[in-house]
């Protein structure tokens, strides 16, 4: 990418309510930043999505961090029709003498991946697959997945799709969606951590390549209650260490490999707690109800758009090889969960499946809804937290769960979610659905 002038890189980092901050540094001087990288705020991590710090924080008004940058995480293009380049790279917090920062995110989702190779072998693929919707802008009415609605839209879909290949996210489709004015975006899978960096990256360049066209892209998970829901679907698959697909075994139900049946039974064992760092707004709730195709039990299910751990389709057109498409896509989450976090909980908690050496979970096929109560819980189908406020709650309940984590940072997110609480307590959902959509 060129550029005439010497524009500024902003290293960054995101936060427990997902939105990505940072300082910015000439790029001339990045280099020489990258060996000590810029100051950070620990109470920072305690912003809310609407601005403030929670007042009760662990962290208080002292203490120093330090943001470096990954050089090799950068992420730069010039088209998203902005005067000087959109163009950041990926921090890490850590203390002032370089050691880690339990707060840092990204390093936690680096953490669960070390774990992860060294208990069993295993490296994660992923991709993140989001929706978004598009406001203030003047779109004709247009059919869901219509040529129409794509075309309405233009150039905005393929400027951003150029944008994102020039910036090195690996696009694959920017594709009109089901509701109005929605669209998604998927790219490629690769390692964890440069998924979840492509995510960000894909939140931020679309919304400003939106707000250069005096439009607002908003990722929040509902528009409105009764609205198309946005979701962030999550696929993971797992190699060995010599690089070989080891998601896939055809003789075994689903397809799954033993390895992959128990790392999903621990998603599920531990899913109504890790729920919240997955979908972890008000709005979220609004989406994770049955009959939305979003996902509202801990349940497994090949190629069902309600459960909460989908096995993918596997094309076999051309002689096509199975095992290096067969996925598992993860629904339960939203663009206001931080996706370092969210992949870290899923594949701690798979982890935890595989440590316990669990079975595969049963796989469902049918309406959860239809059965009865007793039926359901044979099946291992428990109902997912309705609220925050229930979510926030089973994350607690959970010592597994947050026993991965340092206190402080548990302490700060659940501090964080109950000032979210306590702000949207008195509201209606219309106004928090419409509260959300202009923060995300
Ligand atoms: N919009 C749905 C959701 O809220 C997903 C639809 C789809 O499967 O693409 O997750
Ligand atoms: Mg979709």
């Amino acid at each position: 990418m060129t550029s005439q002038i010497d524009h500024l890189v902003s290293i960054v980092t995101t936060d427990l309510v997902a939105i990505t901050r940072g300082r910015p540094v000439p790029s001339r001087s990045l280099e020489k930043s990258a060996a000590t990288g810029v100051g950070w705020v620990p109470a920072n991590l305690s912003l809310t999505p609407f601005g403030g710090i929670v007042s009760e924080n662990p962290w208080g008004s002292s203490g120093d961090l330090r943001l470096l940058p990954n050089t090799s995480a950068r992420y730069a293009t010039d088209l998203t029709g902005s005067p000087t380049p959109f163009d950041v790279v990926m921090g890490d917090l850590v203390e002032l003498d370089g050691s880690p920062w339990g707060g840092c995110t990204r390093s936690l989702l680096k953490d669960a991946v070390d774990d992860l190779k060294r208990e069993t072998g295993l490296s994660v693929i992923a991709t993140f697959e989001q929706e978004f919707r598009l406001f203030d802008c003047v779109l004709p009415e247009a059919h869901p997945f219509s040529v129409s609605a794509l075309r309405a839209a233009d150039p905005f879909p393929a400027k951003l799709f150029a944008a994102l290949e020039q910036a090195g996210a690996s696009p694959e489709m920017v594709l009109a969606e089901y509701g109005e004015n929605q669209f998604e975006i998927t790219n490629g899978p690769t390692d964890a951590l440069s998924a979840a960096d492509r995510a960000v990256v894909i939140r931020e360049v679309t919304r400003e390549m939106a707000r250069n066209l005096g439009w607002r892209a908003s990722f929040s998970p509902k528009s409105a209650p009764d609205a198309v829901g946005n979701g962030v679907h999550i696929h993971f698959s797992f190699v060995d260490g010599g690089g070989k697909p080891v998601t896939y075994d055809p003789a075994r139900p689903g397809g799954l490999s033993a390895n992959a049946g128990a790392f999903c039974a621990g998603v599920l064992r531990h899913l109504p707690a890790i729920t919240v760092l997955t979908a972890s707004s008000v709005p979220s709730f609004y989406r994770l109800k049955p009959h939305n195709w979003s996902s509202s039990y801990t349940w497994l299910a090949q190629q069902d758009r309600e459960a909460s751990l989908r096995i993918c389709p596997i094309v076999s057109i051309g002689g096509r090889d199975p095992s290096r498409q067969f996925n598992i896509e993860y629904r339960v989450a939203d663009a206001t969960s931080n996706p370092y976090l969210a992949l870290a909980a899923i594949l701690r908690a798979g982890l935890e499946g595989l440590k316990a050496g669990l079975f595969d979970p049963p796989l469902f096929s049918g309406d959860p809804e239809t059965l009865a109560e007793g039926e359901r819980e044979k099946l291992g189908l428990q109902r997912l937290p309705q609220t925050l406020e229930d979510a926030v709650q089973a994350l607690k309940a959970d010592d597994t769960v947050t026993g991965w984590f340092a206190p402080a940072l548990v302490e700060t997110f659940v501090g964080v979610k109950s000032h979210e609480i306590e702000r949207s307590r008195n509201m209606t959902p219309e106004d928090i659905c419409s509260l959300y959509g202009k923060l995300y």
